[in-house]
C-alpha cells in the first residue's frame, strides 16, 4: 500500500487521504479545514494522479466532508461509499455549507466563494452509495481487487472505521472514533483481529485522562450547573454543533426532565440544529445506526429562537436554555450572537459542551478571567465578562488509553497517525514506541506518499 496525507498540516483539518493497492486508489473522506480560508482549506487534491476509484466517507463531519463536491467534480466517475444513515446527511450539511460560504463571500470578499454550488452537491448525491455495515464491498480496476468493509465507530450519526483489505493484507482506518456509547449512537464496535497498518486518529493524544471524571460524572455536574444558573433566574447558553453534539443534549435533557431533575425554564434552539432533528430521525427510523426521535423537541417544548436578536449587552427577554449553535462560538452563529447578550450579567452562564479550538472565540472565551473584555466586532460592542463560564468533557472521541489499547489488540507492523495537533500526535508516537516496539509509527508529513 501507498499511503499520502493530503491534509494541508499534521493537524485537525482538512482530512483527506489517498491510499492506493496496486492500480486500485481509493480517497478516505474530503474535508475541509476549519481554521483557514478560501482554497487554502482544501486538501492537497493536485497530488491525486490519475483517476479515483472510489471514496470512503466516513462520516458528516465538515473536515471529512467539506470538499467532497470539488474532489468529485475532478473525478466524476468515482463512487462514494458511506453508511446508510451518512447518506442520509450528506446533502443537507453540504446545503448549508453552500449557505455558509455565499455569506462568507458577502461580508469577507473572497471571491472563491462558494468553492462549490448546488449542482456539484446533486453529484456527490448521485455518487453515493451506501454500504452495509460489516458487508464487504469489492471495489476494482484491471483485476487488480481490494474489499471495503465498514465497523460503527461511535463518535457521530453514521460515523465509521473501515477495513480495506488487498492481496491478503489487511489495513484498519479508525476514522473518528469513539469507543464509549453515547445517547444518539453507540460505542464503536471495531473489529480487534490484527492487521498490517493502522491509521489511528490521535484527536486526544495530548488530553490526559482523569480517572475521577466520566461521561456520567461531567453530565451530573453539568445538570446542576443549569440547576443553580435557572435558581438564580439567568439564562444558561449552550453552544453546540448543530450535527449530532446538539441532539446528544436534547436527549440528555429530556431524560433530566423525565426523571423530574431539570429546572422547569424554557428551551430555545437553533436553525440548522433543528433541522438536523428531522434527519437524525429518519435514520433512527431507516438503519439501526443512530438512535433519535424528534419527538424529543414536543416533549421539551422546544422553542426557535427569535429571529429579532436583542440588542448587545442586554440580557435575553425571557430567562431560559439556550441551545445554539456553534460549538464554538464561531462569529456570526446564533450562539455567539447571544452570548452578546449572555456575558455581561452575572446571573448567566456559558456552558461549553464540546471540543473548542483555543484560536475560536468559544477557545478564546474559555480562557478568559472574570471581568475581561470580550470583542464582538462586527457588533461593534464589548462585553465585560460577569457570566459564568465552565466547560464540560462530554467529548465524541476516544481518550488516548483507548486507542493504545485498541493499537495493542491490532499489533500493525505500521501505524499512521492522523487527525491530532502535534503535542498529540508527539505523545502517542512515544507511548507506541513503549507498548509495540516492533511497530513502526509514522506521523505523515503532509503530500509525502509513505510506502508500505
Ligand atoms: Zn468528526
Ligand atoms: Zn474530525
Amino acid at each position: 500500500m501507498r499511503i499520502t496525507d493530503l491534509n494541508s498540516g499534521r493537524e485537525i483539518g482538512a482530512n483527506c487521504m489517498l491510499a492506493e493497492f496496486g492500480g486500485v486508489r481509493v480517497v478516505i473522506d474530503s474535508g475541509l479545514h476549519p481554521k483557514l480560508s478560501g482554497r487554502a482549506a482544501l486538501p492537497q487534491f493536485d497530488k491525486i494522479q490519475g483517476g479515483v476509484d472510489g471514496v470512503i466517507l466516513t462520516h458528516c463531519h465538515l473536515d471529512h466532508l467539506g470538499s467532497l463536491p470539488l474532489l468529485i467534480r475532478q473525478h466524476p466517475g468515482a463512487r462514494v461509499y458511506a453508511s446508510a444513515a451518512t447518506t442520509l446527511f450528506v446533502r443537507r450539511l453540504l446545503n448549508n455549507s453552500i449557505q455558509v460560504m455565499k455569506r462568507q463571500r458577502e461580508e469577507t470578499g473572497i471571491t472563491d466563494y462558494p468553492l462549490y454550488v448546488e449542482t456539484d452537491v446533486e453529484r456527490v448525491e448521485n455518487a453515493l452509495a451506501a454500504v452495509p455495515i460489516a458487508n464487504p464491498r469489492i471495489i476494482g480496476r484491471g483485476g487488480e481487487e481490494i474489499a471495503i468493509t465498514f465497523h460503527l465507530a461511535g463518535h457521530v450519526a453514521g460515523a465509521v472505521g473501515c477495513l480495506i483489505e488487498h492481496r491478503r493484507k489487511r489495513h484498519f482506518f479508525t476514522g473518528d472514533v469513539n469507543f464509549q456509547a453515547q445517547r444518539t449512537v453507540a460505542g464503536a464496535n471495531f473489529p480487534r483481529q490484527p492487521v498490517d497498518t493502522l491509521v489511528m486518529e490521535c484527536t486526544r493524544g495530548a488530553t490526559k485522562t482523569i480517572p475521577t471524571m466520566s461521561r456520567s460524572t461531567e453530565e451530573k455536574r453539568l445538570l446542576k450547573t443549569i440547576n443553580e444558573v435557572a435558581d438564580r433566574g439567568g439564562s444558561v447558553l449552550l453552544p453546540a454543533f448543530a450535527f449530532g453534539r446538539m441532539q446528544e443534549i436534547l436527549l440528555f435533557l429530556q431524560e433530566s426532565a423525565d426523571a423530574g431533575n431539570l429546572a422547569d425554564v424554557p428551551i430555545f434552539c437553533s436553525g440548522l440544529g433543528m433541522d438536523l432533528c428531522d434527519y437524525l430521525d429518519a435514520a433512527s427510523k431507516k438503519t439501526k445506526q443512530v438512535k433519535f426521535s424528534r419527538q424529543v423537541l414536543r416533549d421539551l417544548n422546544v422553542l426557535p429562537l427569535s429571529r429579532r436578536y436583542t440588542q448587545p449587552g442586554k440580557n435575553m427577554p425571557e430567562a431560559g436554555i439556550y441551545l445554539l449553535s456553534s460549538g464554538m462560538l464561531v462569529e456570526k452563529t446564533p450562539a455567539w450572537r447571544v452570548a452578546a447578550n449572555i456575558l455581561d450579567h452575572e446571573e448567566n452562564a456559558v456552558l461549553f459542551v464540546g471540543y473548542c479550538d483555543p484560536e475560536t472565540p468559544g477557545g478564546e472565551l474559555i480562557g478568559m478571567a472574570p471581568g475581561g473584555e470580550f470583542k464582538f466586532k462586527s457588533l461593534d460592542h464589548i462585553s465585560t465578562l460577569r457570566a459564568q463560564v465552565e466547560r464540560f468533557h462530554l467529548s465524541g472521541h476516544a481518550d488516548r488509553e483507548e486507542l493504545i489499547d485498541f493499537a495493542k489488540d491490532l499489533a500493525p507492523k505500521d501505524i499512521i497517525l492522523t487527525h491530532g495537533d502535534p503535542p498529540a500526535r508527539a505523545w502517542m508516537k512515544e507511548t507506541l514506541a513503549k507498548v509495540l516496539p516492533a511497530t513502526r509509527v509514522h506521523d505523515p508529513e503532509p503530500g509525502i506518499p509513505i510506502d508500505l
